[in-house]
């Protein structure tokens, strides 16, 4: 199960931030990249990389054949995913599977479940964790009157096998309903590849509270605490922090250990993400497993000092974990920004060209994941995102104030970026009372 080097099938700062895991691991890394990525960091950083093709994604960073060449020839004996692309998808992983390459990350069962929202969120209501209430199978269009009376409005249609945010539709009258149910369909089969939809209550301004997880091969699973990420635009998460602020410690232990139990049922290994619903009420709800690394797993591990993606290659390997619930200790409070080539006073349209840096934020607590260059091109082929900046503070005013400086010195031109916006969140007095919740943003008109 031991293996000394692993292939990168991603790309980014996530890319960059798995060979530098390896390097600390001491183990060869192997990188791919697209015609128009020769010259990013992660493959300059990497023991070799590889060409997989042309800049759209279909034939470079989803091109399952290529990445299992490059394995092949490479000699890697270990693939690392990533977040987005081939990271839940289950064919890669049965094909890493036939291939003898080891996935790191959860096996296929597990991704196949998790992969369907559906399939898991009816394992979490048979372990008696609620749901929020909805279908449990597919909905046709004749179906769908019926069922839309149980639920009653407003609810959402979401796609099965969605991801991103991308397919929820929000539907708070039949006509809007009648309007909606085909385009979510057709949305779902171009999105997802399938065009099955489930209708979900709608919870009013909910918090978003996840809880992070890593299991080994050995059953120990335990949770490194939680994490909100309830500043969203089109159910897309732009701001996150650990810990989630105001829950009572009631509720955050019930959460917490809801996680475990999820991961436990479903016989999880490897890092992973539950994601929960907080309502006004206090009262919370399952809404998915993430089954990879997530984007904001940073503000988990500075607040829990661990190194999650060294972890994830460790448990892959087959060692056991090193550090036992108890041992987990939290300090202080992290924020993320995510900042992203968008702008964001034109409905968050991407922005392309050459990137020129002109000044950085450092310093204690201060800490960038990127993948940018001085000159490099911003292409329309890729996600928008540019950098994570991540403060950790003892406190969550001290991040706060913190993360505002930072991003007073995140100051780059020839693209347009999100920090603008990011100054105006940090400094709401909503935000600053941790008074957040996903419609926090339109609520203030700040999208
Ligand atoms: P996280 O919770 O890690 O932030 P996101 O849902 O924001 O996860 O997704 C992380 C990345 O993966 C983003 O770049 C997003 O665009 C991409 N992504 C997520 N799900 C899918 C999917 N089903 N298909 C394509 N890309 C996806
Ligand atoms: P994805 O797989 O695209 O990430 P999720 O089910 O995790 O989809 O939902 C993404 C976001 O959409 C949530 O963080 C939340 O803001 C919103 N959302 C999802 N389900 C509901 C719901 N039933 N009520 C209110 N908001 C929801
Ligand atoms: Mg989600």
């Amino acid at each position: 199960m031991s293996f000394d080097k692993v292939l990168i099938a991603n790309r980014g700062e996530i890319a960059l931030r798995v060979v530098e895991a390896c390097r600390e691991l001491s183990l060869e890394s192997v990188a791919v990249f697209s015609e128009t990525e020769r010259g990013a960091p992660h493959v300059r950083l990497a023991s070799e990389s590889y060409c997989i093709g042309p800049a759209p994604v279909e034939q470079s960073y989803l091109n399952i054949p290529a990445m299992i060449s490059v394995a092949e020839i490479s000699g890697a004996q270990a693939v690392h995913p990533g977040y987005g692309f081939l990271s839940e998808n289950s064919l890669f992983v049965e094909a890493c599977e036939s291939h003898k390459l080891n996935f790191i990350g959860p096996p296929r069962k597990v991704m196949e479940l998790a992969g369907d929202k559906l399939k898991a969120k009816k394992e979490v209501a048979a372990i008696g964790i609620p749901t929020i209430p909805g279908t449990l199978d597919p909905i046709t269009v004749e179906e769908a009157e019926g069922e839309v009376k149980k639920i009653g409005y407003p609810l959402l249609i979401k796609p099965v096998l969605g991801g991103g945010g991308r397919g929820i539709r929000l539907v708070r009258n039949s006509q809007e309903f009648q309007a909606s149910l085909q385009t979510a369909c057709e949305e779902a089969r171009v999105s997802f590849g399938a065009a099955e939809i489930y209708l979900e209550k709608y919870i009013e301004n909910p918090r978003h509270v996840e809880v992070q997880i890593i299991a080994d091969k050995h059953g120990n699973i335990v949770h490194l605490g939680d994490r909100d990420c309830s500043v969203q635009r089109r159910h897309q998460k732009l701001i996150e922090e650990a810990p989630a602020p105001l829950i009572p410690t009631e509720t955050r232990n019930a959460i917490h250990q809801s996680a475990v139990d999820i991961a436990t049922a479903l016989g999880y290994e490897n890092a992973g993400t539950i994601e929960f619903l907080v309502d006004s009420e206090g009262s919370y709800y399952f809404i998915e497993v993430n089954a990879r690394i997530q984007v904001e797993h940073p503000v988990t591990e500075e607040i829990c000092n661990k190194n999650l993606i060294a972890d994830q290659i460790r448990v892959a390997m087959g060692e056991a974990l090193s550090y036992t619930q108890q041992e987990i200790e939290f300090h202080g409070h992290a924020i993320e920004c995510r900042i992203n080539t968008e702008d964001a006073t034109r409905g968050f349209l991407p922005s392309t060209g050459k990137l020129q840096i002109n000044e950085l934020p450092g310093g204690h607590g201060v800490r960038i994941d990127s993948y940018m260059y001085n000159g490099m091109d911003i292409s329309p082929y890729y996600d928008s995102l540019l950098a994570k900046l991540i403060v950790w503070g003892k406190d969550r005013e001290e991040a706060r104030i913190k993360m505002y400086g930072a991003l007073e010195r995140f100051n780059v031109e020839g693209v347009m970026t999100t920090r603008d916006l990011y100054q105006e969140i940090i400094s709401h007095p909503m935000f600053a009372a941790g008074n957040l919740g996903t419609a926090f943003l339109e609520d203030v008109g700040l999208v």
